[in-house]
């Protein structure tokens, strides 16, 4: 058991990620979250595991989704067995729908992309289509089906995580928010928070969207900001969708993610509206006609929520990962954009290695927080 007083400042999948690799390790951190644990993007994502769209991206951001997308199913079983709380992992496969040539050369391109990485997919002609997925639109043309996107059900795969740290008697607050940093020369000391200063030997800040006005204080300008995320939640039956669906046709990306349940998950806008949480009539309209667009059957079934969350930008799309520049003792997790899910477990395995003084398993010079933009932007 080290004795290592490590602070992480951030409850999302983000944080408790990296606290139950720490754990792991033996240290235990105390965890800290100015509002209920896993409540903001941590909640409101989709959990769909997702390299289709990083390989555009390629290099180095290619190769991190690739490793955490590869850890998912001994992580999550694990999480299982220790928690009792199934994070509902699935190897769902996905479908993207064309309905027009001009869709289909799109998705041709995201296939090649795909290729360079060795991962491979297959097309289906509409009525091929059709007995696969029966729900789906006739008059969809084409779909290219792609086998290596998974998915997870974020509410239980936080809910799992904060069982396992709850079970091993982790300093876990919420409604506890970090106001500042103690610093002394170089060294950190501490974090002062709404209710007092809290010594330690080193933090983890992995505040999400929250995290640039707390790099500032560090004396750290990050680029980062909020991306708002619509949803509607359908109830439906369970397999009325089987596969993700996603389209990207003139007004945008609608994706249909069905859970074992029966919900049908419909995201979601991507706006830049600063920390406004709020849903919109004009948001979820096109989400509903983006879904029935795919589903058309969809329209007998209720939508039961809806709700809206922030991503966390970074100055490209890739993920913020190491240490604050110039300290001693201060690490940085942030910047995951929309893939933060995916990149929950790899992120939790590389900060803890990174905090316990190990060489990491990946080489995170390409996420260093003080980096240019990379030329290849994954915004
Ligand atoms: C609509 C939508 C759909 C998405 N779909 C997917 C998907 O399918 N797949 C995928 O991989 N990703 C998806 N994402 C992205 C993913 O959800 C995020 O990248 C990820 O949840 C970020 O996790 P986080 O822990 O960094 O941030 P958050 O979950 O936002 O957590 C940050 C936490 O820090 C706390 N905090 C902030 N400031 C302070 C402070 N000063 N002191 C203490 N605590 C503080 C906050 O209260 C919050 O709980 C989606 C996001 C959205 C919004």
């Amino acid at each position: 058991m080290s004795s290592k007083r490590i602070i992480i400042v951030g409850g999302g999948v983000i944080g408790l990620s990296i606290a139950e690799q720490l754990l792991r390790k033996g240290i235990t951190p105390i965890v800290l979250d100015r509002g209920a644990f896993a409540k903001e993007a941590s909640w409101a994502g989709a959990g769909f595991l997702d390299l289709r769209s990083v390989a555009r991206v390629g290099g180095s951001m290619m190769e991190l989704c690739k490793k955490s997308y590869d850890l998912f199913p001994e992580w999550t079983a694990r999480l299982k067995k220790d928690s009792q709380v199934d994070p509902e992992y699935q190897n769902s496969g996905s479908y993207d729908v064309a309905f027009t040539e001009e869709e289909e050369t799109a998705i041709h391109k995201m296939e090649n992309n795909l290729k360079t990485f060795g991962l491979t997919g297959q097309w289906y002609e509409g009525p091929e289509a059709l007995d696969r997925e029966p729900q789906l639109s006739s008059l969809a043309q084409s779909v290219f089906y792609f086998p290596h996107t998974s998915q997870v059900l974020p509410a239980r795969l936080n809910r799992a995580l904060l069982q396992v740290l709850q079970k091993a008697k982790v300093d876990l607050r919420e409604f506890e928010e970090v106001d500042d940093f103690l610093i002394k020369g170089k060294q950190f000391l501490g974090v002062r928070t709404n209710k007092g200063v809290i010594d330690a030997d080193g933090v983890v800040i992995a505040a999400g969207a929250w995290s640039a006005p707390l790099a500032e204080k560090l004396g750290l300008s990050l680029v980062s900001k909020p991306y708002r995320g619509q949803v509607v939640h359908y109830r439906s039956q369970p397999g009325v969708v089987k596969h993700i669906l996603f389209h990207t046709g003139s007004t945008g990306i609608t994706y249909m993610v069905p859970r074992l349940d029966g919900h049908i998950y419909v995201g979601s806008t991507l706006e830049d509206v600063g920390f406004d949480k709020s849903t919109t009539p004009a948001g979820l309209e096109k989400l509903k006609t983006g879904a029935m667009q795919l589903v058309p059957g969809l329209s007998q079934y209720l939508i039961e929520e809806t709700w809206a969350g922030l991503r966390p930008g970074s100055i490209d799309g890739w993920p913020y990962l190491g240490p604050v520049p110039g300290l001693e003792g201060v690490w940085m997790a942030a910047g995951h954009y929309t893939h933060g899910i995916l990149l929950s477990a790899v992120t939790g395995e590389v900060m803890a290695q990174m905090v316990n003084g190990e060489r990491t398993s990946v080489n995170l010079l390409p996420f260093a927080l003080n980096r240019s933009a990379h030329p290849v932007s994954g915004l």
